[in-house]
């Protein structure tokens, strides 16, 4: 439930309206935005009467927000969100984010290389996993805290920051020592304590839809880290399991609008595992871009045919950098641009 105060409703009546929702044994969590001032009532349990708060002083409306999702819907908060990481890089604003890397962190010259090839390139964001779920328990599992270092190191050498996934609640404040924005991957969207876990990290975290989830189940993950007070969230298109499996996966693009229009919170697109093959990941890189992602996350491997995992899908320097060009003129097209990278800390 939303409680939509009058334009021009003093600190006083906003103060009112929030001790009353408390009084009445909820939480209040005033929605800052230019349009409106709102204050939304959350856990309502349907045993609120909202003749209550509609009789306070300065109120509005009260507004009855319908998906089974609160706080991420656009009915709760109209305005985009834009995440705002450091140095300036924002995802959900007027830029397109390109955040590239090898699917794992398999040493640290494959790191560095991969790191340098993607920042020449034009990428501002490096991915990489060191900590990998991996479908097999005999393939690669990751580097695990060596590889967060050489995360680190890569991001020292070239500005890029770092996104990279945390598989279970206890290894996340592991990943929030290094990443600049947390990872939960496909097969962890409703892992439920890891997700509460990430809500109190105190750093952004990208959620990727899962492997068969429906967008209400997305958005509802996504909710579980703004109920713990994370409202730094980017949602993640990587493609759901279909019946055909001449590719990995099945594209939706139709989710990048759509998601857009449910919620205010930025979504980014991984063509690499959306479809599982080398030469369909620039066509959809292009076709994310062209559907409204804020960001482009894709695999790059300055060996692919040597990478520990997912080379099948992974690109080439000189494939990536098809890639930037060919989204450069996409985002010129639809009136956005592409995030430049940030100067690196030490040469
Ligand atoms: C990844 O991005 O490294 C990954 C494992 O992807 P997903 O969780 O989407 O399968
Ligand atoms: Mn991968």
């Amino acid at each position: 439930m939303l409680v939509v105060m009058k334009h021009g409703a003093s600190a006083e009546e906003v103060q009112r309206v929030v001790e009353k929702i408390r009084e009445l044994g909820y939480d209040a969590r005033p929605i800052p935005g230019q349009q409106r001032t709102a204050i939304g009532l959350v856990g309502n349990d349907g045993r609120v009467d909202p003749s209550r708060l509609a009789a306070l002083s300065g109120v509005k409306e009260i507004i009855h927000v319908t998906q089974p999702y609160k706080q991420v819907s656009r009915e709760w908060k109209e305005e985009q969100t834009v995440v705002q990481l450091p140095g300036g890089i924002a995802i959900g604003g007027h830029d397109v984010v390109v955040i590239a890397g090898p699917c794992s962190v398999e040493s640290e010259k494959q790191i560095v290389a991969a790191a340098h090839a993607v920042r020449t390139a034009g990428a501002s964001m490096l991915r990489g996993g060191a900590f990998k779920p991996r479908t097999s328990p005999y393939s690669f599992q990751g580097l695990g805290e060596k590889g967060l270092k050489l995360l680190a190191k890569a991001r020292d050498e070239t500005g890029l920051l770092v996104v990279t996934e945390a598989m279970d609640p206890d290894g996340v404040d592991l990943v929030a020592e290094y990443a600049d924005v947390i990872q939960i991957g496909a097969r962890n969207m409703q892992n439920f304590s890891l997700l509460r876990r990430a809500g109190r990290s105190g750093k952004p975290v990208l959620l990727k839809r899962g492997i068969a989830a429906t967008i209400t189940e997305l958005l509802l993950s996504a909710e579980y880290l703004l109920a713990e007070g994370n409202h730094d969230v980017i949602l993640c298109e990587r493609g759901v399991r279909g019946f055909d499996s001449a590719t990995r996966n099945v594209f939706d693009i139709t989710a990048i609008p759509l998601v857009r229009s449910l919620s205010h919170l930025p979504i980014v697109a991984d063509p690499s595992h959306a479809t599982g093959q080398r030469e369909l990941v620039i066509p959809m890189a292009r076709a994310a871009a062209a559907a409204g992602a804020d960001g482009v996350m894709v695999e790059v491997h300055p060996k692919p045919e040597e990478a520990l995992s997912d080379g099948m899908q992974s690109l080439d320097a000189e494939q990536f950098e098809q890639l930037m060009r060919e989204i450069r003129a996409i985002t010129d097209a639809i009136g956005r641009g592409v995030a430049e990278p940030l100067p690196a800390v030490s040469a």
